[in-house]
């Protein structure tokens, strides 16, 4: 989202006659997205401010944006007297205006406000994060409230994109060569847009699978989304993704715990009979899904019972791959409050046991890949090995392979010939 972000600033900032520049040393302007999703942001980010400053032009205008903006709000003036604006996560559009208004000779500005009726997010083909995955943003902020999470009070409630207008941003994306497209939000199953148009005559339970088909019937070549909620994740979804085979064959769906007694805690407003019941929507579709998920460890009063049954869980579900965090916590947040908290040593061997367990899925699940042919987009030259190219596979597996530049962009059948713990190698079929 804040990947989103940022290409939605720059295109304003180049609206409004500003060139970009990655060097402290020429900018007017620097600007630092932030996020507040991770550990000690705040900190973070007056330590960036710091090492750029020394570089920095005596007269530049410092501002900050994102999360991390969005929770500070004006003490950050405070603590870092040389910022000149603050935006808000909903003011990306008004940036040059504030950027404006220092230049006017204002010495502080901030915008904390909503968004316009009516702005829409125009992205400059050469503003996006890559050149042939294109993130395209559908639901903003999150209504659930877990007890853990910052984005609620970073990102506000719930607001949904009209879905004509994602399907115009779809169909200008395959015209500029766009071959995969990502649909993000913090809860995606959750769309729920005021305005329906653009999804008469697609079938769907829930808006979020009419907007799946609605988006594969444009025919771009790959659509992923991610990330789901366990509560709202619906049959009807399977059912569109078993339908079109563009919509890739990868499922995340963050399960946080395996303790129904730690659900309840974390306020995730399922059990984990309800999650169950989810996984078995996907294990019995009619394709084979990659499934991955996110899993908090040592969350406040875990015990040794909580955490067997997650161990338990994760056995049961399988995953392709497993994002695992050790529980910190987040200021502000209702169970920063909790005072039953595990031990730093527990929460360590916690997370190992159960990234012990997840590898020894994983290597089964990846060996069962050897000699498949997977459809790969090739993203680009692979950082680790020279002479590599790297892409993603449908099912969101990282493959490398030898190959020639020239063939970035295209999408490719490549053979799995080995297997490693996070990735795939492979040699080019066509
Ligand atoms: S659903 Fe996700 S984004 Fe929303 S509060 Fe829960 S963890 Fe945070």
């Amino acid at each position: 989202m804040n990947v989103a972000d940022s290409e939605r600033t720059v295109t304003s900032l180049r609206a409004s006659g500003y060139e970009m520049t990655d060097r402290a040393d020429q900018a007017d302007v620097i600007l630092l997205n932030t996020c507040s999703v991770r550990d000690r942001a705040e900190q973070k980010v007056f330590n960036r401010f710091g090492e750029i400053r020394r570089k920095s032009k005596s007269q530049a205008v410092y501002g900050v944006m994102g999360c991390v903006a969005q929770l500070e709000g004006d003490s950050f003036f405070d603590r870092a007297p040389y910022l000149n604006f603050i935006a808000g996560t909903r003011a990306t559009d008004r940036i040059p205006l504030l950027i404006r208004e220092i230049r006017r000779g204002r010495r502080r500005v901030s915008d904390y406000g909503e968004r316009e009726a009516g702005e829409r997010r125009d992205i400059l083909p050469g503003e996006r994060h890559a050149q042939h995955v294109a993130f395209i943003p559908i639901v903003e902020g999150c209504n659930k409230f877990c007890t853990y999470c910052i984005v609620p009070y970073s990102r506000g409630r719930e607001r949904s994109r009209v879905a004509w207008e994602i399907l115009e941003e779809v169909r200008a994306l395959i015209s500029n060569g766009y071959q995969e497209i990502q649909l993000i939000g913090q809860n995606v199953n959750s769309y729920r847009p005021k305005d329906e148009r653009g999804l008469e005559g697609f079938s769907g339970a829930t808006p979020f699978s009419r907007l799946l088909r609605a988006v594969a019937a444009t025919g771009i070549p790959r659509i992923k989304y991610t990330t789901s909620f366990p509560r709202d994740f619906h049959a009807d979804i399977i059912a569109a993704m078993d339908e079109h085979e563009n919509l890739c064959n990868w499922v995340h769906l963050p399960v946080q715990s395996g303790s129904d007694r730690v659900l309840r805690a974390m306020r995730r407003g399922y059990t984990v009979m309800d999650y169950f019941k989810r996984i078995s929507y996907i294990k019995h579709a009619r394709r084979r899904y990659a499934l991955t998920s996110d899993l908090i460890v040592g969350f406040p009063g875990e015990t040794d019972e909580d955490f067997e049954e997650t161990v338990k869980l994760v056995e049961r579900c399988q995953y392709d791959s497993l994002y695992l965090f050790k529980y910190s916590k987040r200021p502000r947040t209702p169970a920063a409050k909790l005072t039953d908290e595990v031990p730093e040593e527990k929460k360590t061997v916690r997370f190992r046991l159960l990234e012990e367990v997840q590898s020894k899925i994983q290597a089964r699940i990846f060996a069962g890949y050897l000699d498949r042919h997977l459809e790969v987009l090739v993203e680009g030259l692979s950082a680790k090995s020279k002479g590599d190219l790297t892409g993603h596979s449908t099912c969101n597996k990282v493959i490398n392979f030898p190959g020639d530049s020239r063939l970035v962009g295209s999408i490719l059948r490549v053979k799995v010939t080995a297997v490693k713990s996070h990735s795939l190698y492979g040699s080019l079929v066509s």
